[in-house]
């Protein structure tokens, strides 16, 4: 038997995303270009349903914007969100390593930041699905 089973944890079990959620991040992601937009993402009982914003957190023009010094210990943070000032949601090699370090759930928003203008990603870089629900 494995010494942590991270399995069950139900940070893990993040598949759906809100409404409004969504249309604060591609709101947030549009005011903030040509500039990057990042934030932490919250859930309960498997539904991403707040931002979290960091004080220190940096909006610029390079991928990665997360310091791991700004990393919250706060249970309902699942991962990250940031955005590309590009027509790509494609994680870069940056984005893979923080995905890697933190979080189950992480999504990039691209332009022009419609609600169909995002990716959702695992830890490991794989592109997941996130139900939008109200
Ligand atoms: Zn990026």
């Amino acid at each position: 038997m494995p010494l942590f089973d991270f399995s069950n944890d139900p940070r893990a079990k993040v598949d759906r995303i809100r409404r409004r959620t969504l249309k604060m991040i591609m709101e947030a992601s549009k005011s903030s270009f040509p500039s990057e937009f990042a934030a932490f993402l919250r859930a309960e009982e498997g539904v991403i349903k707040e931002l979290m914003l960091l004080p220190g957190t940096v909006s610029g023009n390079s991928h990665a914007i997360f310091r791991m010094s700004m990393l919250p210990i706060d249970f309902t943070v699942v991962g990250t969100i940031h955005s590309h000032p590009s027509d790509t949601s494609l994680p870069s090699d940056a984005d893979l390593d923080l995905f890697r370090r933190y979080g189950w759930v992480h999504i990039i928003t691209h332009a022009p930041y419609e609600m169909d203008c995002w990716t959702s990603y695992s830890g490991r870089g794989d592109i997941i699905e996130l139900k939008v629900v109200d």
